[in-house]
């Protein structure tokens, strides 16, 4: 850099002036220089700083990730990873981009928030419904304007019509649908497959299921719904899964699945013989999850999975569920066609290695329940069911 100043504009002042201006100019020059290397070298070591620093964090991130996944590998027995809070707080989890992850309200809630206003997927207890409100009311200073349901279990609907009141639909270039005449002006579109309506509504004369305004009033009956809201591609899909009328939705920009009760990493997944689940359709959708869904290096990070319920997850943590889901099946598809009875099944112990970190004997799902579900939908279906799995 000196060279370069004592050359060019070293002759260009020898032709102006004395050799004593051609020294000072050069000084100054000199100066200059150092400033700008000294300024290099000082934004050298912010960077550097800025380096150590996350690495330093990631060297404490990764004992924490390690923790959580060994976690869900093998908890004490008398741990229940589950968000079904007793304690009735809900807390708030920033994901990535719009994305975050609100638990204690039942099933896990979706919220993407930004300059359009706020999105659900799911809802929660009804009983949690002021809280998820109190909870998720800062995030944006738009109303709330679309709730996506996964299924219609209570856990992920309950708190459609408490929530969906306080919300309004603002037309949007994207928005190229109608919204049934009975909805007032002033309530959220509540989105759904069309079974989810179909059970939440009976319209077979008999009372409904859930109050009117909990229904769901813009349902597809496509594989695939698509949105675009708060800046980002959503896209809808339906699974059937749980039950026949599974969504699980994709935030495009945001990098995040939610995935609903298809990916329950705090248990065995829920099979919903009367809504129309059954164990190959969950196993269809975790292979599906797992197509989309890229991690980043190290096989950590990258695309967020937030479960129907338990601790947000990425690909390994999905790939660590969808393998025990395909064992599980093959191993009760083979003692199907062993022609095995249920009690037959359920005295082998089918789920015995997994049973201390997915299993249950109390509670809404245990694993006898699990068994008997996952077995009878496997029988019911064995030709389709083949094809699949890992
Ligand atoms: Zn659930």
């Amino acid at each position: 850099m000196r060279f370069a100043v004592s050359g060019s504009y070293g002759n260009k002042y020898a032709f102006l002036g004395t050799k004593e201006t051609k020294l000072a100019h050069r000084e100054t020059f000199r100066k200059n220089a150092d400033f700008l290397l000294s300024k290099s070298w000082t934004m050298c070591v912010v960077a550097s700083m800025v380096l150590l620093g996350t690495a330093g964090a990631y060297e404490f991130a990764y004992p924490q990730e390690a923790q959580s996944r060994s976690r869900q590998s093998a908890p004490p027995n008398n741990v229940k990873l589950s968000s079904n809070s007793s304690a009735g707080e809900v807390h708030l989890l920033p994901v990535q981009g719009n994305i975050s992850m609100l638990v204690g309200a039942g099933g896990n809630v979706t919220v993407q928030a930004g300059e359009d206003g706020i999105l659900l997927v799911d809802t929660g207890l009804a009983s949690m419904s002021d809280k998820v409100l109190e909870a998720i009311r800062p995030l944006s200073k738009r109303p709330l304007v679309y709730i996506i349901n996964t299924d219609d279990r209570g856990d992920h609907i309950g708190g459609n019509e408490n929530i969906g009141k306080t919300g309004r639909p603002v037309p949007t270039d994207s928005q190229r649908y109608a919204v049934a005449d009975r909805v007032a002006a002033s309530h959220a579109y509540i989105i759904a497959f069309q079974t989810v309506l179909d059970r939440m509504s009976t319209p077979t004369g008999q009372a409904a299921a859930t109050p009117e305004g909990a229904w769901p009033n813009d349902t597809y009956s496509v594989p695939q719904k698509n949105l675009y809201f708060n800046g980002e591609a959503v896209e809808i899909f339906h699974q059937p899964a749980n039950t026949d009328g599974n969504s699980f939705v994709l935030f495009r920009r945001s990098d995040v699945v939610s995935a609903g009760d298809i990916f329950d990493p705090s248990e065995y997944p829920i099979i919903d013989l009367k809504r129309g689940g059954s164990l190959q359709g969950v196993l269809d959708g975790l292979n599906r999850l797992k197509q989309m869904v890229i991690a980043a290096d190290h096989q950590e990070g990258g695309t967020m999975i937030i479960p129907g319920h338990g601790r947000l997850s990425d690909a390994a943590d999905l790939a660590v569920y969808q393998q025990m889901v395909t064992i599980v099946r093959d191993r009760l598809q083979d003692m199907s066609k062993r022609g095995m009875t249920l009690e037959q099944v359920k005295a082998a112990k089918p789920t015995r290695d997994y049973d201390p970190i997915y299993g249950s004997t109390t509670g809404n799902w245990t694993t006898d329940m699990f068994i008997d579900a996952a077995y009878k939908s496997l029988s019911g279906k064995q030709e389709t069911s083949q094809s699949h799995g890992n």
